[in-house]
């Protein structure tokens, strides 16, 4: 800690209930000092949404805040233990080896936020780690999560990038930069498994009461699988939603499942083109494990690791437990089936419920297979044709309009039983269609021209519009628009370690 920094008026009032309760699920630990901390990146709204002095964090002196050069008063950095299944194989012991928890915040709406560095350097859960990041991933996780957010989905965010002024050697050297992220929580799936795996289950009843308290203590009292059905719900919302807006997650490992229902870890994530639901774009997922479509049943996967490790705290009779969580679990397909056709009625521009929706919701999504056709503008463009504009709707399906023109009148005879005007029904629909979201040449511009160039006007530019995605709007539409094919052919995303 830089002792010469004297602290002007800067007051984070910290609560750390993590530290405080959780002993034994953590180790203290200090962040590594930097050279150079210089604030590239600041989240002053949400700064403002946490209660925090955003002029006084706008400075140098937040810089080295940011950094971890400096600990805040209250603040108790910690690195989290957690344990994993990567690709499906368990690594016992993973933890935060590159992060480290400062502490919690009680923001404007009196929920308890997280307050997390990530590059902050080695760790005892470090392994062969350096514990550090390099700009463009961190800008990229930023990026991410303000799109979602905005998107109306649940995730984590960024509140500060701070470049550290050393290099850190991935390939090749990159500018060094540390993350400052905001979450609901950093529960995991794999903070439940890494004590589950050492059967050490009074841990677990620690750990699982404490996250009743923090994410759903309308459970406080309730048997242990009412846990399991309740997050299972929100992973069912959660993903219906990145469905419904094309995300791909790319890296659903349980160690990136957070208990608190949002989206974490933007490593390799990108956004699905043109439909299709093999879309993988991850360098390091060979199989298509984690492609679009599969999202679902993998979110099913992580949850019946999640199910095993609540099985001690169920029912003391082990088959007992394994029969009652089981059943708990079995309706997910149908839980998620129902969120997501609700969802996907409301983008279709349809209110009331007919038998038939969910076929009409898979044939619109076959018939953009079809025709290659861009996801995000085929959904927006759907709002022109309920107003009997099918133009630039029909422009996005390519060569084969086949089936969208089979399609199209079955769904305008099913938008009259709506009872509503074509214009309510269009205004509707835009409201839950976005017409931007990150292009991913789009995002790599950006990132490209931050990181060799120290050029952040294309990134601040995108993160602009991106902030604003269901309004139609002229200076959008530069970043409405798809990639060509040869900018998407070859296009891959890499962990950002
Ligand atoms: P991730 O792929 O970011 O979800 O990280 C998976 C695991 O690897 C976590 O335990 C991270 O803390 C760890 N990890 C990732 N990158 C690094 C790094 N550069 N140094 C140390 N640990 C890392
Ligand atoms: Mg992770």
């Amino acid at each position: 800690m830089n002792k010469a920094f004297e602290f002007h008026g800067i007051q984070i009032n910290f609560d750390n209930s993590y530290a405080r309760e959780l002993n034994g699920f953590y180790t203290a630990c200090q962040a590594e000092t930097v050279p150079s901390p210089t604030l590239v990146k600041f989240n002053r709204s949400l700064a403002e949404e946490l209660g925090l002095d955003a002029d006084a964090l706008e400075t140098q002196q937040g810089a080295e805040i940011f950094s971890g050069n400096i600990v805040p008063p209250g603040a108790m950095p910690i690195a989290q233990a957690y344990a994993g299944h990567q690709f499906g194989n368990l690594s016992p012991q993973l933890g935060d080896g590159r992060a480290l928890l400062l502490g919690e915040v009680i923001d404007r709406n009196g929920m308890r936020r997280d307050i997390q560095l990530k590059g902050s350097g080695r760790t005892p859960f470090s392994r062969r780690g350096d514990g550090k990041a390099a700009i463009g991933p961190m800008l990229r996780e930023y990026l991410m999560g303000e799109a979602m957010y905005h998107l109306g989905i649940p995730s984590t965010r960024a509140l500060a990038v701070v470049a550290t002024g050393e290099s850190v050697y991935r390939e090749t050297p990159l500018p060094g930069a540390v993350l400052t992220r905001v979450a609901a929580s950093h529960i995991r799936i794999g903070t439940f498994v890494y004590f589950a795996v050492r059967n050490d289950v009074e841990s677990l009843r620690r750990l699982a009461d404490y996250t009743i308290r923090r994410h759903y203590p309308e459970l406080i009292g309730k048997p242990y699988v009412e846990l399991l059905r309740a997050v299972a719900a929100r992973q069912a919302d959660l993903i219906a939603r990145w469905m419904c807006v094309g995300f791909i997650h790319g890296v659903m490992n349980t160690d990136n499942v957070a208990l608190s229902g949002e989206t974490i870890d933007y490593g390799p994530c990108a956004f699905m083109e043109h439909f299709d639901p093999a879309t993988v774009f991850s360098s390091i997922d060979e199989r298509g494990r984690y492609a679009f479509g599969k999202q679902p049943v993998i979110a099913q996967w992580n949850l019946a690791r999640f199910a095993e490790t609540l099985l001690p705290l169920v029912d003391d009779d082990s088959d007992r437990a394994i029969l009652i969580a089981t059943e708990a679990l079995e309706t997910f397909p149908e839980q998620f089936a129902k969120t997501w056709s609700a969802m996907a009625r409301r983008k279709l521009g349809l209110v009331r419920s007919e038998a038939d929706d969910a076929t009409l919701v898979q044939d619109f999504l076959n018939a953009m297979q079809a025709g290659q056709a861009d996801y995000t503008l085929a959904w927006r463009y759907l709002a022109d044709a309920a107003e009997s504009n099918p133009e630039r709707l029909r422009s996005v399906f390519g060569s084969d309009m086949t089936k969208l023109d089979e399609w199209l009148p079955r769904w305008q005879a099913r938008l009259a039983r709506e009872n509503k005007s074509a214009a309510e029904i269009a205004a509707d629909m835009r409201r839950v269609n976005p017409y931007v979201i990150p292009r991913n040449h789009l995002v790599e511009e950006a990132l490209e021209a931050a990181t060799i160039n120290n050029d952040l006007a294309p990134f601040n530019q995108l993160l602009d519009v991106l902030s604003d995605p269901f309004t139609e709007r002229e200076a959008a539409h530069r970043f409405a628009t798809p990639a060509t094919s040869e900018q998407t052919a070859g296009y891959r995303t890499f962990c950002g370690t």
